[in-house]
């Protein structure tokens, strides 16, 4: 996690709400979206716990009260993943040629995006986990895509003691130790940090 991550909530909030009076604001997304596709091929979902706004103001301000439980597997099957990030994608589109090119539309239908996305976000942060949402985020299913195995957090398995104290950190609930489920691994390195035997490193 980069030092300014706790900070970038802020952003989301600015966007989804003096949005709706300055829609310019909305194409602030855009650059999101540039930023998370310049980075996923070579770090996977890296931007999900570094630099999205979304995911650090679900970490840091809906986490202070959220319920906290497991989030369902169900919904990090590609089942309910492809599905949605095919709607949402298929709709935005639609909805940005009706625009007729015209500015403050097409910032409109950014900030409208930011806004229903993040509410979504909130209640499943409030009522079940923080990072809820990031399990079937379109842009989060993406990176995956994209990313495949890059920057993989890899166990030395002779140092572990079987603690679970990674386990217990990991905001995404993965199985921290199990390279298999780790490409929804949002590269916050809060397993590396918290590992008392050093038993965890990021590898290409
Ligand atoms: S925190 Fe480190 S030592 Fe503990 S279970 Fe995880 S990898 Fe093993
Ligand atoms: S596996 Fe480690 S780096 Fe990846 S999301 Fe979980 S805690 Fe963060």
């Amino acid at each position: 996690m980069l030092k300014i991550t706790p900070y970038l909530g802020i952003l989301v909030v600015i966007v989804s709400i003096a949005g709706l009076w300055y829609p310019v604001l909305g194409y602030f997304m855009i650059l999101v979206f540039a930023t998370l596709l310049a980075i996923s091929p070579f770090r996977g979902r890296w931007f999900c716990g570094n630099l999205c706004p979304r995911g650090s103001f679900s970490d840091f301000w809906v986490g202070k009260i959220s319920q906290n439980k497991k989030i369902p597997p169900v919904l990090r099957s590609f089942w309910v993943r492809v599905p949605i990030f095919l709607f949402m994608m298929g709709f935005m589109g639609y909805r940005l040629l009706q625009t007729q090119g015209l500015f403050n539309q097409i910032g409109m239908i950014f900030v409208i995006m930011c806004l229903t996305t993040t509410t979504i976000a909130i209640l499943l942060g409030l009522s079940i986990n923080p990072r809820t949402w990031c399990t079937f985020c379109p842009m989060g299913t993406l990176q995956h895509i994209l990313g495949k195995d890059r920057y993989q957090v890899k166990l030395d398995a002779e140092k572990c003691i079987n603690c679970k104290k990674c386990d217990k950190v990991c905001p995404m609930q993965l199985d921290v130790r199990n390279s298999l489920s780790k490409r929804d691994c949002i590269k916050c390195g809060r397993c590396v940090e918290v590992c008392p035997k050093a038993a965890l490193a990021f590898e290409n």
